[in-house]
C-alpha cells in the first residue's frame, strides 16, 4: 500500500506533495490531465511571502527561485473616475520580498520540476472518479479502471473535486451575481508599461467599470469587473477584449496589445466552503479549491491553498486521527475567515448599497486633502488585512 496519493497536480496538489516528501514520504500524484497539457492563464499571480516561506521549508531555494524569475513592485496606484487618489511608491525591501508576482503556469512550472527532482512520482491521464474509505486507508479508483490503496489521500483535484463529492461532502456558500473577465496581456518589448499595480473605480473608458492592471513577468493582467447585467460576449471574449483594451492601458503602438492577448478567462463571484475538510475515519485530507472558492481579491485562493497543502503534509505526517481532525478544524476555519474576507472586498466593490458607492465618491473628492480617504479607496478592494484568528500569526 502506497503511504499516500495526492489527487491532483495544480499548484495545490504539487504544494502538498513536496511538502509530504520534505517530510520523507513516499508520493504518487494521480493527475486527469495528460503530461503535455496547456494548463489555463490568467489565473492567480501573486505568491505572498508566507506562502514562499513554506514553499522554501519544503524545499530550501525553491523560494528565491520563484523570487528571481517573479516581480516585485514598488508602486501602487488607485485612480476614481480618471483622476489619481492614491499613489505610493514603497522603498525595495531588505530582506524576503512581500510578494512576486507571475502567471500561475509559471508557478507551477517551478513546482513541478521541483517536485520532479524531489523524487514525486506522476502518473498522468489517472482521472478519480471513485473513493472508499476505511478506518485503515483509502481506495481510489480511475476512470479506466486502474485502482490504488493508500494510506491517506490529499484531495487537490479543484473546483469540480470528484473526491469531495465522491465522500459526500458538500460545498457551502453563495454564489454572487455578475463576473469579471481576466485578461493576460504580453508586454510589448521596448515599451513596457510601468512596473506598477494600478486601480482604477469606474472607469471612464469602459462605460464606469472597475479594472485593476497588475505586471507579472513579461506582461500583465487587467481584470475588468462587469455589471451583473452585462452579456458575456460583450466583455468576455478574446473580441471583445480587443475593443475594450485599448482604452484601459492605451495603445502600444505597431499592433497594439489586442495582439498580444495571452489568454482571457471569465471568473464568477463564487463563496463557497467545503462542510468538512475530512472524511469520517481522517484519512481523505481536502486542500485547495476542492475545499474553498473564494472571488480573488486578496489573492487568496492559491495561497491559502498552500497553507493547506502545508498543514495537510504535516497531518499526514504525523499519522494521527487527531493530527488530521486538527487540521481540518484549523483550515476550514481559516476557509471561513477568507471568505468572508473576500466578501468584505466584494462588498466594496460590487455595492449593493447605494450609500457604499456614496462613500467611494465623497472618499474621492476628500482624498487631496484627506490622505486616509486616498488610503482606503487604495485598500478596500482586498479585504481586511490582519490574520486568520484560527491560524494566529498567519494571514491565510
Ligand atoms: C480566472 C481565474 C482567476 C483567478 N485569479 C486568482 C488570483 O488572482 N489570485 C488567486 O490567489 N487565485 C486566483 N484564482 C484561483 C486559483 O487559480 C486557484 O486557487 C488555484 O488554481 C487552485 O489550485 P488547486 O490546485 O486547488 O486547483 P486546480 O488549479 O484546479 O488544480 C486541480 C488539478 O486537479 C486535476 N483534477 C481535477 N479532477 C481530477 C480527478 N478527478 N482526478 C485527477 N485529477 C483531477 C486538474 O486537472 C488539475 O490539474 C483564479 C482562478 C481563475 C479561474
Amino acid at each position: 500500500m502506497i503511504p499516500v496519493v495526492v489527487v491532483g497536480a495544480g499548484p495545490v496538489g504539487l504544494s502538498a506533495a513536496l511538502g509530504l516528501r520534505a517530510r520523507g514520504l513516499p508520493v504518487v500524484v494521480l493527475e486527469a490531465d495528460p503530461q503535455d497539457r496547456e494548463r489555463p492563464g490568467s489565473r492567480a499571480l501573486f505568491v505572498h511571502r508566507e506562502t514562499l516561506a513554506l514553499l522554501d521549508a519544503m524545499l530550501p531555494g525553491l523560494a528565491a527561485e520563484i523570487t528571481a524569475y517573479g516581480r516585485t513592485w514598488q508602486t501602487k496606484r488607485t485612480l476614481y473616475r480618471g483622476r489619481e487618489v492614491y499613489a505610493r511608491t514603497f522603498p525595495p525591501p531588505s530582506g524576503p520580498p512581500p510578494f512576486t508576482s507571475l502567471r500561475q503556469v509559471d508557478t507551477e512550472r517551478f513546482l513541478r520540476a521541483a517536485c520532479e527532482r524531489a523524487g514525486v512520482e506522476f502518473v498522468w491521464d489517472a482521472q478519480v472518479t471513485d473513493v472508499r474509505t476505511t478506518a485503515h486507508g483509502v481506495s481510489l479508483t480511475c476512470a479506466d479502471g486502474r485502482r490504488w490503496s493508500c494510506g491517506y489521500a490529499v484531495a487537490a483535484d479543484g473546483a469540480r473535486s470528484a473526491v469531495r463529492r465522491g465522500l459526500g461532502i458538500a460545498m457551502d456558500g453563495v454564489e454572487g451575481e455578475g463576473f469579471h473577465v481576466v485578461v493576460d496581456v504580453a508586454d510589448v518589448p521596448g515599451a513596457e508599461l510601468p512596473l506598477e499595480r494600478v486601480f482604477h473605480y469606474e472607469h471612464p473608458g469602459v462605460g464606469g467599470r472597475s479594472v485593476m492592471r497588475v505586471p507579472f513577468t513579461g506582461g500583465f493582467q487587467v481584470d475588468l469587473q462587469c455589471r451583473d447585467d452585462d452579456a458575456q460576449e460583450e466583455y468576455g471574449t478574446e473580441e471583445a477584449v480587443r475593443r475594450w483594451l485599448p482604452a484601459v492601458v492605451g495603445e502600444a503602438g505597431g499592433e497594439g496589445y489586442g495582439e498580444r492577448i495571452l489568454w482571457v478567462s471569465t471568473y464568477r463571484f463564487l463563496r463557497k466552503v467545503a462542510a468538512s475538510f475530512t472524511d469520517r475515519y481522517g484519512r481523505v485530507l481536502l486542500a485547495g479549491e476542492a475545499a474553498h472558492l473564494f472571488p480573488p481579491f486578496g489573492a487568496r485562493g492559491m495561497n491559502s491553498g498552500v497553507a493547506d497543502a502545508a498543514a495537510a503534509a504535516d497531518a499526514v505526517a504525523t499519522g494521527t486521527k487527531e493530527a488530521v481532525a486538527r487540521f481540518a478544524e484549523v483550515r476550514r476555519a481559516a476557509a471561513l475567515f477568507n471568505s468572508s474576507a473576500a466578501g468584505t472586498a466584494l462588498d466594496h466593490l460590487r455595492p449593493r448599497r447605494r450609500i457604499v458607492r456614496v462613500k467611494q465618491r465623497a472618499a474621492a473628492a476628500l482624498a487631496p486633502v484627506l490622505p486616509w480617504c486616498g488610503s482606503w479607496l487604495e485598500h478596500a478592494p482586498y479585504g481586511p488585512r490582519h490574520g486568520a484568528p484560527a491560524v494566529a500569526g498567519r494571514k491565510y
